[in-house]
């Protein structure tokens, strides 16, 4: 079998056609039960939770994506997170970014630690750093690159040999570069994690969440805990993702050539007082981004001064929707300090340079000439 190129595996890959019918576009199969021709005899479905046609195809499909062994659909992002965790133990020990997607923070330091499954936030951007952080109970380490808001980079070959060594899981969360960007496992991670709901879905109108295991036997566990726990996604959803999916090539080819403008347009300004973009030549990882994804994404966050500052730009602003989310086809804007990040102490919050003058804006499709000047009218002081 020839490999196929991106574009292509986009439109083809999974298996993009009904079985029953041809159908080119895969139904939606509304449905919660099967009928069984005896006892235990059906053909491959008994209950929508353990498994539905429509969401089974959206799970072949991004298993294929992300080259792994198996794909699992989930009613959320946190729901696949939740799911990845739950195969840990109590007396298990985590160790994650430290600027992880708050929400991650948020069930990790809420809800498992009351559970039993302790954690330690380290700088992934450094193997020496996570290695501080090794307990002997530990079980998996959790990264996300690049991070959220301040964009770092971790070097995802490095950490999962050390991983292998280690024993450990090594799970990535990929909602920011998306398969077309990067294929976590094929680096060497074990599980690689999506918030569907990001560019994936891509058009602001799902939630949806997104898990790809590299072997079966990971399978076997990950499917076990989705029938057990049941966050699984709805077949109309799994449905907008598959559609969603065809056009991501096209759509993260248009969000970053505009970022990158943007990036451009704000980099001759003085009044910012820094900008966190991978495609940058002056970012920290710049090479380790080049060579570890195909692409820098659609993420621009910098800093103009203050939170007052922040909101009077936003104010003025036409065309970036002030929003949480990130990832679809509109421009948004956020103060992370204060919406995506403020479940985050403020103490904490400061220590990881998330200060109140940071804007994140996810960079949609618009023609950048309307979105350049936009901004320049909402910077005008
Ligand atoms: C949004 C997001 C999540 C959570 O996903 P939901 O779909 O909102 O539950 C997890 N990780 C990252 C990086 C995210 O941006």
């Amino acid at each position: 079998m020839f490999r196929l190129k991106r574009k292509t595996k986009l439109i083809h890959g999974g298996s993009p056609f009904d079985p029953q019918t041809g159908a080119v576009s895969v139904p939606i199969y509304q449905v919660s039960t099967y009928k069984q021709d005896e006892i235990g005899v059906h053909k491959g479905y008994e209950y929508s939770r353990t498994g539905n046609p429509t969401r089974h195809a959206l799970e072949q499909y991004i298993a294929d994506l992300e080259e792994g062994a198996r794909g699992f659909a989930f009613s959320s992002g946190m729901a696949a997170i939740h799911a990845v965790f739950s195969l840990l133990s109590a007396g298990d020990h985590i160790i994650l970014t430290d600027d992880v997607y708050g929400g991650t923070y948020r069930i990790v330091t809420k809800v498992l630690n009351r559970l039993g499954i302790d954690n330690t936030f380290a700088d992934t951007t450094s193997l020496d750093e996570v290695a501080k952080a090794l307990q002997p109970n530990t079980k998996a380490l959790f990264v996300e690159t690049p991070t959220n808001p301040l964009l770092k980079v971790s070097d995802v070959a490095v950490l999962a040999a050390w991983c292998k060594a280690e024993e450990l899981l090594f799970v990535v969360d990929n909602t920011f570069s998306t398969p077309y960007w990067q294929n976590p496992l094929a680096l060497g991670a074990d599980i690689v994690l999506h918030s569907a709901t990001k560019y994936i879905g891509g058009h602001s109108d799902v939630v949806a969440g997104l898990a790809v295991v590299k072997n079966d036997k990971l399978g076997e566990e990950l499917h076990f805990v989705q029938n057990a726990t049941g966050g699984v996604l709805g077949p109309q959803d799994a449905w907008l993702l598959m559609r969603g999916l065809k056009t991501l090539g096209l759509r993260m080819e248009a969000h970053e050539e505009n970022a990158l403008a943007i990036v451009e347009y704000l980099s001759g300004l003085d009044t910012i007082e820094s900008i966190h973009y991978p495609g940058l030549r002056s970012h920290p990882q710049h090479e380790l981004a080049k060579r570890q994804a195909r692409g820098f994404g659609g993420i621009v966050s910098f800093d103009v001064g203050s939170g007052e500052k922040a909101s009077d730009m936003i104010r003025r602003l036409k065309y970036f929707t002030l929003a949480e989310s990130l990832g679809a086809v509109e421009s948004l804007i956020s103060v992370p300090a204060r919406m995506t990040h403020a479940s985050i102490p403020r103490e904490r919050r400061a220590l990881l340079g998330i200060t109140d003058g940071l804007v994140r804006i996810s960079v949609g499709i618009e023609d950048h000439e309307d979105l350049i000047a936009d901004l320049e009218q909402a910077l005008a002081e």
